[in-house]
């Protein structure tokens, strides 16, 4: 069994076929998904909720559970009721993770001191309701000040929780990779694992202990390997994951169940935590 750390479920590239999408998860042999909830900005913040309600429990589908958060880019929107909003779906069992948040300096949008202002909240909200974060992190190209300005956030804001979480789609070097782990963060790898000039980023896999490591797909983005430019879906997890197993020389079985032991194990779940 595989679990997709990540994935926008509530995509509307998926409006058309959603069923079908998570079936073919299922029979891929991914027993969980998390669904991120962040939506187009706060007020879609709960779809991702409502589309684990609506699929839990039918069968031949994967167990899902969401996450709420409010993006990077969508700082600029978040106001008393949006923190208000993402409170209250953090109450919620299905909803297990808070993000993805973090900070984004590589695309044009939130200014940076606004998008720090709105991480600093969100974890605030997160530390206690006791959820783990997600954390999105994009530098501009060539530079680390992101990074920097994250690890600094969360030094005085999130580490003394023990709370944890994973650093999503993860594209740093190994500095970056060495001080999320030491501060309880997972390394998720995504698609962009697979492509042909990434062996930069294959290189850090390689160091990052197996009890570090999830895999998620970010889709309906970055289609790993054959299926680049594609729409992506939560199936396409095994390709990543068959990348992390060689780059780390070590069986898919072994990275499938490792992966799948820490995703439990950072969020607390029963083993198992397939339908
Ligand atoms: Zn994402």
């Amino acid at each position: 069994m595989l679990i997709d750390s990540h994935a926008h479920l509530d995509s509307p590239r998926y409006s058309d076929d959603r069923p079908e999408m998570l079936q073919r998860a299922a029979s891929a042999g991914v027993g969980a998904i998390l669904s991120i909830g962040i939506g187009e900005g706060p007020a879609e913040m709960h779809q991702a909720l409502a589309i684990c309600r609506e699929f839990n429990g039918q069968p031949g589908m994967p167990r899902l559970y969401a996450s709420a958060g409010i993006y990077p880019h969508s700082t600029p929107e978040a106001d008393e009721a949006a923190f208000a909003k993402l409170d209250g779906l953090l109450a919620e069992p299905e909803v297990i993770a808070c993000g993805e948040i973090g900070l984004d300096y590589y695309h044009e949008g939130a200014d940076h001191d606004v998008q720090r202002a709105g991480l600093v909240r969100q974890l605030e909200v997160a530390a206690a309701r006791k959820r783990p974060i997600l954390i999105h992190c994009r530098p501009r190209d060539g530079m680390v000040d992101a990074w920097d300005h994250l690890f600094l956030t969360l030094d005085t804001y999130w580490r003394h929780t023990g709370l944890g979480g994973v650093m999503h789609c993860f594209g740093g070097g190994w500095e970056q990779a060495r001080r999320s782990l030491d501060m309880g963060f997972f390394i998720s790898f995504a698609g962009n694992l697979t492509y042909p000039k990434a062996q930069p980023l294959r290189d850090v896999a390689a160091q990052v202990p197996l009890d570090g490591l999830l895999v998620e797909t970010d889709a309906p983005w970055l289609s790993p390997g054959s299926n680049r430019g594609k729409r992506c879906e939560p199936a396409m997890v095994a390709d990543t994951a068959g990348v992390l197993a060689a780059v780390k020389g070590v069986d898919a079985e072994e990275i499938a169940a490792g992966t799948t032991k820490n995703f439990e194990r950072l969020f607390s779940l029963r083993p198992g935590v397939g339908n």
